[in-house]
């Protein structure tokens, strides 16, 4: 590959300097609203530079350890400052690399200062209980201590906020961290890294290396001296990540993919329903691991629904992420591209029926990116192949049923278990969807999609490890207990 010199090359962060990999190799990170775009050249490294960072990180953990939480919130502190100050620029590069709007993409780099600011609080907090002992003249309490170096792994559909969230319940609980982020999305890590080190953490607290999953993920995977490993990213990839860490004893964290239904009850507010559903499935390109891929209607509303539904999905605005009309970009990439259009060939090869969308778009402006129409299709088996797997692309299948009961059976039988939102006015039906659907987030009248900070986040079933990121219950993955028995 000839490389553009006009065009920036990141490098790999490895004990507080940036570096170039060992093997002198970058790949190019492609702008999918424009593939003529270049956005930037990324280290494509090798598993030796991943040893210089995992070196770097178990140096720097020793002294790193023996700040307090306060002394180490402080510093995230700084790094959500230099964050800001970063916002327009960090954003604009996440809509050049990725293509989603550069609205949603400000507002995922805000969402990055604000969990920065929450989990520098957290450092304050208990990490602890005193636990009476049965013996009166015994002191017994339990105590967090952290791991010891991290591995992050990063997919790149929120290239901001899921390397932040990941990292900064890591360093404030007392690990550090090697990130390996997506390759897609290296350029925009590049920058929030650069963010850590403006802030003035102590060399090799946080540390990065981009290159193939394959190379880098794998050799995270298999560090010995890597303590921990969180992962987000596909169900394929993290079954690899949870096998790899448990044979030799690292501890896990794995957020995958999901399948995530709305049921639309006879009551529903439709406007409602409407909004939030297309909210779900076509914002970010449906590229969000809680994006709404199934709408299961009451047969009671669904001419309405539906006709509400394909009015409005025929006005989004599809185009350059940049471009402040748009509502939604492009695919992320020309392969997440096919992937989508296969899916949609499939669905119509089972016979389900296309009411709007299916297409390509590459007329006019659009014809160097990576664009597919919003699609709806109904009289969707619940058993096709596009109502089961993860698609990760703007399609919405529609399913009809007679009851909630039945609903709830298609909603649940899938093999994730990520999001699932109802649109209802009826307590009794609020009550049965949370009690009955198999998800880790349950939502009421909200889009599948939506996640507030300071709440646990994560899936049941193969959407997830069962563990729960963010907020308090991110220093359950964070750190190890330790039981104290004192006797006097
Ligand atoms: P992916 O699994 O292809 O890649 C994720 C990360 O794993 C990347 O950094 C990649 O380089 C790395 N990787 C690839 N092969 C590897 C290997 N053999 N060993 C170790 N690491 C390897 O996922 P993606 O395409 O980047 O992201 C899309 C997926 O992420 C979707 O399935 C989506 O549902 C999921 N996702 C889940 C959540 C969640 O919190 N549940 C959030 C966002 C995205």
């Amino acid at each position: 590959m000839a490389v553009q010199t006009d065009v920036k090359k990141y490098q790999n962060y490895i004990n507080g300097e940036w570096v170039s990999s060992s093997t002198n190799q970058v790949d190019a990170s492609i702008n999918p609203a424009n593939k003529n775009e270049i956005v930037g050249y990324v280290q494509k490294s090798a598993k030796e530079d991943l040893d210089l960072a995992v070196a770097a990180a178990k140096s720097a953990q020793a002294q790193w350890k023996k700040l307090s939480g306060a002394a180490r919130g402080q510093f995230l502190y700084k790094v959500a400052d230099e964050l800001e100050k970063r916002l327009d620029d960090i954003a604009e590069t996440m809509t050049r690399e990725m293509g989603k709007t550069l609205l949603e993409a400000k507002g995922e780099t805000a969402r990055g200062v604000a969990i920065l600011r929450y989990y520098a609080g957290e450092g304050m907090r208990k990490i602890g209980d005193v636990i009476p002992s049965t013996d009166s003249e015994a002191l017994m309490f339990t105590s967090r201590v952290p791991l010891g170096v991290v591995g992050v792994i990063t997919p790149w559909n929120f290239p901001v906020a899921i390397p932040v969230w990941k990292m900064a319940p890591a360093i404030v609980y007392g690990n550090t961290v090697v990130l390996k982020p997506a390759q897609e999305t290296a350029v925009t890590a590049a920058k929030v890294i650069e963010a850590f080190g403006a802030a003035g953490l102590p060399a090799g607290v946080v540390n990065m290396v981009t290159g193939p999953g394959s190379v880098i993920g794998q050799g995270i995977i298999d560090h010995p001296d890597i303590a921990a490993v969180t992962f987000t990213g596909s169900d394929i990839v993290g079954k690899l990540v949870g096998q790899g860490a448990l044979a030799r004893g690292a501890k896990y964290q794995l957020e995958m993919g999901g399948k995530n239904p709305v049921i639309v009850a006879a009551d529903a507010d439709l406007d409602v329903a409407v909004e939030q559903t297309i909210n779900g499935a076509f914002k970010s390109t449906g590229q969000k691991c809680t994006a709404t891929s199934r709408a299961i209607i009451m047969s009671e509303v669904y001419e309405v629904f539906k006709e509400k539904l394909l009015a409005k999905v025929k006005e989004i605005k599809v185009g350059n992420g940049l471009n402040p009309d748009t509502w939604m970009g492009p695919c992320s990439s020309e392969s997440q591209l096919n992937t989508v259009l296969s899916y949609i060939e499939k669905g119509v090869a089972e016979g389900a029926a296309l009411l709007t969308g299916g297409k390509r778009m590459d007329d006019g402006e659009l014809s160097n990116g990576f664009y597919v129409e919003p699609t709806v299709f109904e009289n969707v088996r619940p058993d096709s192949i596009i109502a089961q797997e993860e698609i990760f692309g703007p399609v919405l299948a529609l399913i009809k049923v007679d009851t909630l009961e039945e609903a709830l059976n298609i909603a649940n039988d899938v093999k994730f278990g990520l999001s699932a939102s109802i649109f209802t006015q009826n307590i009794g039906n609020m009550l049965s969807f949370i009690d009955e659907m198999d998800a880790g987030l349950v939502r009421i009248n909200a889009e599948s999609a939506g996640v507030e900070l300071q709440a646990p986040f994560g899936g049941m079933k193969q959407s997830s490890s069962h563990s729960r990121e963010q907020g308090q219950a991110a220093m359950e993955f964070f750190t190890a207990v330790k039981t104290v028995f004192v006797k006097s």
